[in-house]
């Protein structure tokens, strides 16, 4: 058989923006990082966590030091992960305080019999397994919740979220993701990235995924495990990606940007916004970062 070739794709939001210099050369260290550990043998899981993490404390994005706040000031964020072998996944949701919530996502994976930790409770349970913490941010003036219920917008378009999919040499795929969320969001409010099946999937058998877009969209068509269901037809990961897209599009008005990948190394990165900052790189050459794909 031939030996399988690793591969990472990272992105780092998509929406109407452009990729800033520092964005681009952020997203190619990660990629090269992520790269290396599938080059020495490192699990695909291992290499989308180390690329997140990169992405997290750059403060470039919106995830871990760059995250965005909510509308009372506060920075709730949500991050998910997940292997192709054992579908084993792991995800927070509204952890706060932390540089790394992809990590506190495959602790909650690796360390505890659930799935989802959410809140306080998953802030706690970060800061016990000791992750890093956020530099303490100035608190902004509080608005009324009626203000707040105004202010709050339907269709954000300030992403900046970060996520990854990578392939190893033991043909195992993975997905993560990570967010501060969206624009102008109601304290409490969670979206697609911590929901396995909506901003996340990875499973041997058909592929792995990694979304960035409107939350709220994504959910409603459980776009990344819709994603794999169609790979599991038989359709390229870019026929799947676009399907998929397109549905988001037509059903419920949504914006959204993927990453795709197969257990034989085909790719797709896709995207209905106009703008989506994202790469991958397989060894060969440079890693290959653009905002239109
Ligand atoms: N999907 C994220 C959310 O809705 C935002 C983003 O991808 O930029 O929370």
């Amino acid at each position: 058989m031939k030996p399988i070739r690793p591969i990472i794709l990272a992105h780092g939001g998509a929406g109407s923006r452009t990729i800033t210099s520092s964005q681009a050369a952020c997203l190619r260290g990660a990629l090269q990082v992520g790269y290396h550990l599938l080059d020495r043998g490192s699990s695909a899981l291992v290499a989308v966590e180390q690329t997140i993490r990169i992405l997290e404390r750059s403060g470039l994005f919106n995830a871990g030091n760059g995250a965005h706040r909510q509308l009372d000031g506060v920075r709730r964020m949500d991050a998910s992960i997940m292997e192709g072998e054992r579908l084993r996944a792991g995800a927070v949701a509204s952890i706060e305080g932390i540089v790394h919530p992809i990590t506190a996502a495959l602790l909650v994976m690796e360390e505890t019999a659930h799935v989802l930790l959410v809140g306080p409770l998953a802030t706690k349970f970060a800061k016990y397994h000791r992750i890093e913490l956020q530099k303490r941010q100035p608190t902004r003036g509080r608005l009324s919740y009626g203000s707040m219920l105004k202010q709050m917008t339907t269709k954000g378009d300030r992403h900046g979220t970060v996520g990854a999919v990578a392939l190893d040499r033991s043909g195992t795929v993975a997905a993560g993701a990570s967010t501060g969320g969206i624009d102008r969001m109601l304290p409490g409010r969670v979206g697609d990235t911590p929901i396995i099946g909506c901003g996340v999937y990875a499973d041997n058998e058909t592929g792995a995924v990694s979304m960035t877009g409107w939350g709220e969209s994504i959910m409603r068509v459980a776009v990344a495990k819709t994603i794999c269901d169609r790979l599991g037809q038989g359709k390229t990961a870019g026929t799947a990606a676009r399907w998929v897209l397109q549905k988001l599009v037509t059903r419920v008005n949504g914006s959204a940007g993927t990453l795709v990948l197969t257990p034989r190394g085909q790719f797709a990165i896709s995207h209905v916004t106009s703008h989506m900052a994202a790469g991958w790189w397989d060894g060969k050459g440079k890693p290959t970062v653009r905002d239109q794909f």
